[in-house]
C-alpha cells in the first residue's frame, strides 16, 4: 500500500498483518449483514493449490469438514454443502419436499423469496403473512394446515431484511401437529442463534457460508432427516439439488461434482475456529452484540435522535437489527455517511429500503469491534438528521 494507491480502499486503516491461523479479526469495518466479514487467514487458505476431487486427499477434508459442520448444526446426520449461494437450497428444500401444497410463513424479504421460490417450482403455495417485523403464531400454523392439506411448510428463522428471529421448533413442533414438514431457512441464523437439528427433530435445515459462518460467499450447507430424504417428492426434484445425489457422495465423503474447493480450504480453517470457541459460546456473543445494539439505539433516543428497532423485545435476532429513522432520514444518506467514516452497514431491504438501516453483528465480529462502528453511526446520523 503506497501513499499514492488509486484504489483508495474503505477500509480506512491497512489491517495489521494477521498471526498465521490467527483467530483475531484484525480492525472491523465491515458490517453489512451479509457477506461479513472475512479473517485474513480464512481469505489466505483460498489460494492453496487445487487437489483432485476424488482424491484421498479430498474425501481426508471433506470427512474433517463433516465433524465441524455437525456440530454446527447439532446433529449426526451428514451435512450437504452445495457450491451455491444459500438460495440454491432454499429451492433445494421446495424440489425435494414431500408433494403437495406449500404454506409459506412470510414476514419479510426473505420469507416472501421462500415462497415466490415454491411458486415457481410449481406447487401450489398459501401464504401466512404477518406483517413485516412480526412473528407468527404456531397455533395458526397447525390449523391452517389441517385446512389447506399442506405437506409442507416454509419459514425463516432470521429474516435479515427486518431482524427478526422465529422459535423454529415451536413452529416446527406446530408443522408435525399437522403432520407436514418443516423447511426452515436459517441463512442468517446458524452458529449466531441457537438451533439444535437433532433435540428439536427438525425436517430441513439450510443456511449459507457469508453470514454467521464469516466464510465468503459461495457455498450453502443444510441437512435432512431420514424422513425428509425418504417422503421426498419423486418427481421434478431435478439433479443439481437432488438430495439424494448429495446423501450418495457424501457417504463416499465426496461431493456430487465437482466442488469449490477454494471455499471448501477457507471452511477448513474457519471451522477451527468455530469450534475453538464453541457453540453455545458464538450465541452468546452474539446476543451480546444484539443487545450492544439496542442500548445504542436507546441512548441515540435519549439525544433526541427518533431512532427504534423494528422488531419487537424478545423476537430479535441476534446476528442483524433493522433500524427504523426518523420519518424523512434516508438510509442511503446514513449509510453513505457511516462510509464516509470508514465503516459498512447495510440499507434496508426490500420495501424497508429507505426507511431502515441493517447493522449485521454477525460472524466473528465482536462488541468491541461494533461499538467502534456504532459510534461512527451516531456520528453520521448526528450528521444527517439533525436540522440546520
Ligand atoms: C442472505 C440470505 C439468503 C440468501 O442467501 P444467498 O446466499 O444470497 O442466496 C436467504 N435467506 C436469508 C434469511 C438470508 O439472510
Amino acid at each position: 500500500m503506497t501513499a499514492t494507491d488509486p484504489h483508495p480502499s474503505p477500509h480506512p486503516t491497512p489491517r495489521p498483518a494477521p498471526r498465521p491461523g490467527s483467530t483475531r479479526i484484525g480492525r472491523e469495518t465491515f458490517f453489512l449483514p451479509g457477506p461479513t466479514e472475512v479473517r485474513p487467514a480464512v481469505l489466505a487458505a483460498m489460494t492453496r493449490p487445487m487437489i483432485g476431487h476424488r482424491s484421498a486427499a479430498f474425501r481426508a477434508l471433506f470427512a474433517r469438514l463433516q465433524d465441524g459442520l455437525r456440530t454446527v448444526f447439532g446433529t449426526q446426520r451428514p451435512v450437504f454443502i452445495a457450491s451455491s449461494s444459500a438460495t440454491g437450497l432454499m429451492e433445494a428444500a421446495i424440489r425435494n419436499a414431500p408433494a403437495g401444497p406449500v404454506l409459506a410463513l412470510v414476514n419479510g424479504g426473505f420469507s416472501e423469496r421462500f415462497a415466490r421460490i415454491a411458486a415457481a417450482c410449481g406447487r401450489r403455495v398459501d401464504r401466512y403473512d404477518v406483517p413485516w417485523g412480526s412473528v407468527h403464531d404456531p397455533a395458526i400454523v397447525t390449523t391452517r394446515i389441517r385446512d389447506g392439506g399442506h405437506t409442507t411448510v416454509t419459514v425463516v428463522h432470521s429474516e435479515t431484511s427486518t431482524g427478526v428471529l422465529t422459535d423454529v421448533r415451536a413452529i416446527a413442533d406446530a408443522a408435525h401437529a399437522a403432520g407436514a414438514v418443516c423447511c426452515v431457512d436459517s441463512v442468517s441464523g446458524i452458529r449466531g442463534a441457537e438451533l439444535r437439528f437433532d433435540a428439536w427433530g427438525l425436517d430441513f435445515v439450510l443456511t449459507g457460508s457469508q453470514k454467521a459462518l464469516a466464510l465468503p460467499p459461495g457455498l450453502a450447507f443444510a441437512v435432512a432427516s431420514d424422513a425428509f430424504v425418504g417422503r421426498g417428492a419423486s418427481e421434478n426434484r431435478g439433479v443439481y439439488f437432488d438430495l439424494a445425489e448429495f446423501a450418495t457422495a457424501a457417504a463416499r465423503d465426496e461431493a456430487p461434482n465437482t466442488p469449490a474447493l477454494p471455499l471448501y480450504f477457507a471452511l477448513d480453517v474457519q471451522l477451527e475456529a468455530v469450534l475453538a470457541e464453541g457453540l453455545e459460546q458464538a450465541w452468546a456473543r452474539h446476543a451480546a452484540m444484539a443487545a450492544r445494539t439496542a442500548a445504542w439505539v436507546d441512548e441515540l433516543r435519549r439525544e433526541g435522535i427518533a431512532l427504534a428497532i423494528l422488531a419487537p423485545a424478545g423476537h430479535r435476532s441476534p446476528t442483524v437489527t433493522a433500524v427504523v429513522l426518523p420519518p424523512a432520514v434516508s438510509a442511503k444518506a446514513v449509510v453513505d455517511a457511516v462510509a464516509a467514516r470508514g465503516f459498512t452497514i447495510g440499507t434496508g431491504y426490500g420495501r424497508l429500503a429507505d426507511t431502515t438501516i441493517r447493522i449485521g453483528h454477525m460472524g466473528d465480529h465482536t462488541v468491541g469491534g461494533l461499538a467502534d462502528c456504532l459510534a461512527a453511526c451516531r456520528s453520521a446520523l448526528i450528521e444527517v438528521a439533525k436540522p440546520g
